[in-house]
């Protein structure tokens, strides 16, 4: 369990967030959803704080302020998504920076890359993620930034943030980023480890759901806090306070959810080490993700639509379990090459673990694993 912040435990934030804080005193045990975008002023020069709701929002304030707890930030920013927590992180670059990103992590980071590449002249260069003299070399005066997805994505590597944070700063300012959302704060809290700024796919597992769009940037650096903040209110990407009142609905079941994924994963692992149809399985050890290579003699096709229980789709961190093919799904705008490179085959599977019945979930998998040979 990650450490306790500022004072009571992750559970207790979680559980509380938004308590305690309706300023009309009706005594509301779920924070007030304000839809309203405008605030009215007493009088010239005279603001509640509120003032427009782009800006600034009671219920987004409520989960930011939440968030931000979780990750042992100061502060936090609520997104429509975690593509746009990911283009918020990166506004902050321009025209001849350069990147090193860990070779593995989501499909749609590399996409939003290359594009940043092509049209406004960043550069990313590749790094294992495991090599440190080999990331010492890539760190150049231009360098402005180190990006690492950890455990990897799919392959499920571990990147120590430590170490890669020491190279990153002995070097000057070259901030250290970590897309934490395959491990989430609860098992993982990057800023305590070294990195300068956190990010999320909310989507995943801190909404949990698979029925809600958002993503979520964390830092307690002053300077970083500020341009994102200035980036945040002028391009406009927040999440709207609908869905940030589902969001901090949905955060406090984390603990119990994750435990159970955790649970069940852990459970699916040995069952999947133990069967001959598996070559290969790939757990980082905690959380609820889990990639497999399926033997070349089980047709992928058959087994996926043998499932019962779990569903082929592409997302993760739900309380339904999913199941993804990466080569076909999440990495398909990847390079063939590279995707062999990385061990990303067609017959490489990933498996976000759910909160069903742990043995609902291995009796499917060996069900539609037996009728796909
Ligand atoms: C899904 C995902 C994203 C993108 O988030 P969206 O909410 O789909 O925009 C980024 N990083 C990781 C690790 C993801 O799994």
């Amino acid at each position: 369990m990650a450490k306790e912040s500022n004072k009571r435990s992750i559970e207790t934030i979680l559980a509380q967030a938004g308590n305690r804080t309706d300023d009309v005193k009706t005594g509301v045990v779920s924070t007030p959803l304000y839809l309203s975008t405008a605030f009215r002023h007493a009088g010239l020069g005279q603001s509640t704080g509120y003032d427009y709701s782009r800006v600034t929002t009671p219920t987004r304030d409520v989960l930011e302020q939440t968030l931000a707890k979780l990750e042992d930030a100061t502060d936090a920013f609520a997104l429509t998504s975690g593509m746009a927590a990911i283009q918020l992180v990166l506004s902050q670059f321009k025209t001849g920076d350069r990147i090193i990103t860990s070779d593995d992590l989501y499909g749609g980071s590399f996409r939003f890359f290359d594009l940043l590449t092509k049209n406004y002249g960043i550069q990313f260069d590749l790094w294992d993620g495991q090599d440190f003299d080999k990331l010492q070399d890539l760190l150049q005066p231009t360098t402005k930034a180190v990006w690492i997805e950890t455990p990897s994505n799919p392959t499920m590597k571990i990147i120590s943030i430590e170490k890669t944070a020491q190279l990153a700063h002995a070097q000057g300012s070259v901030q250290v980023i970590v897309d934490n959302t395959f491990y989430t704060p609860l098992l993982q809290q990057p800023l305590n480890e070294g990195a300068d700024v956190v990010l999320h796919s909310a989507t995943k597992y801190l909404g949990g759901h698979n029925d809600l769009l958002a993503g979520a940037v964390m830092t307690r650096n002053n300077e970083i806090a500020d341009k994102l903040r200035f980036n945040f209110i002028t391009t406009g990407a927040n999440l709207d306070p609908f869905d940030c009142w589902l969001l901090i609905r949905s955060l406090k079941t984390l603990p119990l959810r994750l435990a159970k994924q955790e649970e069940n994963a852990q459970a699916i692992v040995q069952i999947l080490k133990k069967n001959n149809a598996i070559d290969k399985v790939l757990y980082p050890g905690h959380g609820g993700m889990i990639s497999f290579y399926l033997n070349e003699n089980y047709s992928v096709d058959q087994f996926l639509q043998h499932l019962e229980v779990v569903s082929f789709a592409e997302s993760l961190g739900g309380v339904e379990s999913l199941l993804t093919v990466p080569a076909v799904q999440t990495h398909a705008d990847m390079t063939e090459k590279r995707r062999q490179a990385l061990g990303i085959t067609p017959n490489l599977l990933r498996l976000s673990v759910g909160i069903e019945g742990t043995a609902d979930l291995i009796d499917d998998l060996a069900q539609a694993i037996a009728a796909a040979k």
